[in-house]
């Protein structure tokens, strides 16, 4: 039911609470207090001190109202009761619209009583109360809801006063009957309280004990929710797979001698896990965490040559051409002996090639296909697909993943994701995934010395490097400054802040790859071999560009965020990244993890003027930590999920009351719950749960979330 229907709502009203996001009954049930104040210490007047927060309750006396030149206007009123007297203060700020004192104008009488909360403030006159809330009373003293009790503080906007919306939702919460889309069995099992009582006690909390239950119980109710939808979606895979492989290790073997290193042990284990899940009767769906530079690539090529051992072809999809190239490139070098075809599809290939690319798919020439998200247009059709590869998963959104997996028979699919996700994220974003996890980095892994330094001495620090033979990578924001005021817009969805305060105010200019590199090769590094690299240069420029630079042809790369994932080059031993204030955690992060890939010392250098408390706690964190999953945590916690690489973008529906850093283990259980429950039922066709199936089925219908399942 539309609140528009309400008693005392109205079309204005109901415009109003449709901005922020209350349309139906439902709406404004869930509209969750914020905050909430504990207002019950009421006191006698001759007992306030000064400093204290606390509720009065008296008559009132005389009154005036008065305005200031500075644009205030000002309500005064002396209150009585038996043991004191105290005056009452309340501050507007003026409006050309209207009176901004009607409202007292009219309650206000002599003699009537009044009750009201706000801090004591030593005046010359004697105590005076400064007003955050009150109530003129007709009768005597009353049940209220505003004062003398806990009460909720709401978000609000302008025009629905925070006390309009309690006295609504303490109107209309008796006579609403809303279903509780948790089944009674899960109520029992995890001592959640109904509904209803949550919602008495969310709004309304009659002790401070009362919040955090009510709290955890909508909480749970949200995530669970979402970890049901995303177990049907896994249980609706649970097909018989198509195709079954078998151990020959007749390009296995070949390639793990022809990588040079022995495997650490979390890629073995790892390895097996996922040989485990290709032998199993179901297909894959797995999620491969680890951080930079921890070696996922060899563990997913290990996957494709067993595909390839049993005549089925794979793909391996990247985010960005760069990395797609690479990838390319140092497929070819690790299987150079073996006799396995691998293909490679970007955005930018010509109609001609990409005609050549897709016969071969087809006819299954090409065993191992790797590409961009061209890949996933629809008129691409395999032979024999067997594996599914999504590298960089992060900068993929839930929906990409799905497309691709979607194909009929299903392929096995392994996602991996090396930007590491706070754990709370994962299991939202990837809860339809089993996990495997890399943590550990191959041995002799220096860690990265990170420092933030002014640009004359980052340089000096390359030249340094250069002259031992070591190469180096510049990473501006901006392509050209005189043609992008935008940050780099190649960067292909690198995490970049916003553009607009710093630069508005004139207080930094960002710097552009295009004028710094024509600098440094003037000056700074006119006896170096300097190159250039970025997402407008067009596909033959860029990879001959990082092939030279993997081969030392060069000794200094200048770039823009392109490089962030991905590339590989063991000799580079220092990173230089300008204007780091206006990095993301995750692209910092990712930009360091260029280097530190061989066993030499390696260096990242920040330059930059951090200004704002933000982008001073980014750098700290950055300065301090060289574990990926720590700096998730820490970003998730300074920025909030909301902003994090887009988590709508990737489809989940925000959350109103669940908390990111807080209900870890709340998750955690809901996910443990849900899939148990689809297991058990994965058509929900018990009486128990069709509450459950309606919700699901209203809530998430026009979600990506149930085109897995419909
Ligand atoms: P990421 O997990 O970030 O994708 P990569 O797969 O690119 O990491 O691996 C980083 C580097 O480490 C590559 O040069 C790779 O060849 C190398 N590498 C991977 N595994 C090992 C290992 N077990 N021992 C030594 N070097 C390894
Ligand atoms: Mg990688």
């Amino acid at each position: 039911m539309p609140v528009r229907y309400l008693k005392g709502v109205g079309p204005k009203i109901s415009e109003k609470l449709a901005r922020i996001g209350i349309a139906t009954l439902e709406d404004l049930l869930r509209y969750y207090p914020r905050d909430w104040e504990d207002r019950r210490c009421l006191k006698r007047i001759a007992a306030a001190r000064a400093g204290e927060s606390l509720t009065l309750y008296g008559t009132l006396q005389n009154f005036e109202f008065t305005e200031t030149k500075r644009g205030l206007a000002m309500a005064r009123a002396q209150v009585v009761d038996d043991t004191g007297k105290i005056e009452c203060l309340w501050m507007r700020r003026k409006s050309f619209k209207y009176d901004v004192l009607q409202g007292f104008k009219k309650t206000f009488a002599k003699g009537r009583q009044i009750m009201v909360f706000g801090e004591v403030g030593l005046a010359p006159g004697g105590k005076t109360i400064f007003v955050k809330d009150y109530q003129v009373l007709n009768g005597g003293k009353p049940e209220t809801i505003h004062l003398d009790c806990i009460a909720p503080i709401y978000p609000v906007t302008e025009g629905v006063a925070v006390s309009f919306l309690r006295e609504l939702i303490h109107r209309v919460l008796p006579s609403t009957a809303l279903p509780d889309p948790l089944p009674p069995d899960i109520l029992l099992e995890f001592k959640l309280m109904p509904l209803r009582e949550a919602l008495e006690k969310i709004h309304f909390p009659k002790s401070p004990e009362d919040v955090p239950r009510a709290r955890e119980r909508l909480a749970f109710e949200e995530l669970f929710l979402i970890q049901a939808v995303l177990a049907l979606v896994r249980e609706k895979r649970k097909v018989p797979r198509a195709f079954s492989y078998q151990i020959k290790r007749d390009l296995l073997t070949p390639f793990r001698e022809a990588c040079g290193f022995e495997f650490t042990g979390a890629q073995k284990r790892v390895i097996r896990e996922l040989f485990a899940d290709l032998k199993s009767p179901h297909p894959m769906n797995r999620l491969l965490q680890g951080d930079v530079g921890s070696g996922k690539t060899v563990v997913a090529v290990s996957a494709m040559l067993l595909a390839a051992e049993n005549q089925l072809q794979s793909v391996l999809m990247v985010p960005t051409e760069i990395l797609a190239e690479q990838h390319f490139i140092t497929l070819k070098h690790f299987l150079r002996n073996l006799p396995v075809a691998v293909g490679l599809l970007t955005g930018s290939a010509d109609s001609r090639a990409k005609e050549q690319f897709k016969r071969d798919c087809l006819s299954g020439k090409i065993q191992i296909a790797v590409g961009t998200h061209a890949l996933l247009e629809d008129d691409i059709a395999f032979k024999r697909l067997g594996l599914v590869v999504i590298d960089e998963q992060h900068r993929f959104g839930v929906k990409h993943r799905l497309k691709l997996t979607q194909r009929q028979p299903q392929p096995d699919t392994l996602v991996m994701t090396a930007t590491p996700i706070p754990r709370t994220l994962a299991l939202g974003l990837y809860g339809d995934l089993d996990v495997s996890t890399i943590d550990e980095l191959p041995p002799g892994r220096q860690n990265i010395r990170t420092v933030m330094a002014k640009e004359s001495e980052a340089m000096k620090l390359v030249l340094g490097q250069v002259a031992q033979g070591r190469q180096a990578y510049i990473v501006y924001p901006l392509i050209d400054e005189t043609k992008s005021k935008r940050i780099a817009e190649e960067n292909e969805e690198g995490d970049l802040l916003p553009a607009l305060d710093l630069e508005a105010l004139g207080i930094q200019k960002l710097k552009a790859a295009e004028q710094e590199f024509q600098k440094h090769k003037a000056k700074t590094f006119r006896d170096r071999r300097v190159a250039l690299l970025h997402g407008r240069m067009n596909r033959a420029e860029k990879e001959r560009v990082m092939i030279d630079f993997k081969e030392g042809k060069y000794d200094v790369l200048v770039a823009t965020t392109v490089i962030e994932v991905g590339i590989d080059v063991p000799n580079a031993t220092v990173m230089v990244i300008e204007n780091a204030e206006r990095f993301g955690l995750s692209t910092l992060h990712q930009l360091r993890g260029r280097v530190g890939r061989g066993t030499s010392l390696s260096q990242c250098v920040l330059v930059g003027n951090p200004k704002t408390a933000q982008a001073k706690g980014r750098m700290g964190i950055i300065l301090k930590s060289g574990n990926g999953f720590e700096i998730a945590e820490e970003d998730l916690k300074l920025r909030g999920p909301g902003e994090i690489f887009g988590v709508s973008q990737h489809g989940l529906p925000p959350f109103k009351i669940a908390d990111f850093n807080r209900d870890l283990s709340l998750l955690r259980t809901a996910q443990k719950a849900a899939r148990a429950m689809v297991e058990k039922d994965p058509g929900l066709t018990r009486s128990g749960l069709l509450e459950l199936r309606r919700t699901l089925r209203s809530r998430f219908s026009r979600s990506w979330l149930l085109a897995g399942i419909a």
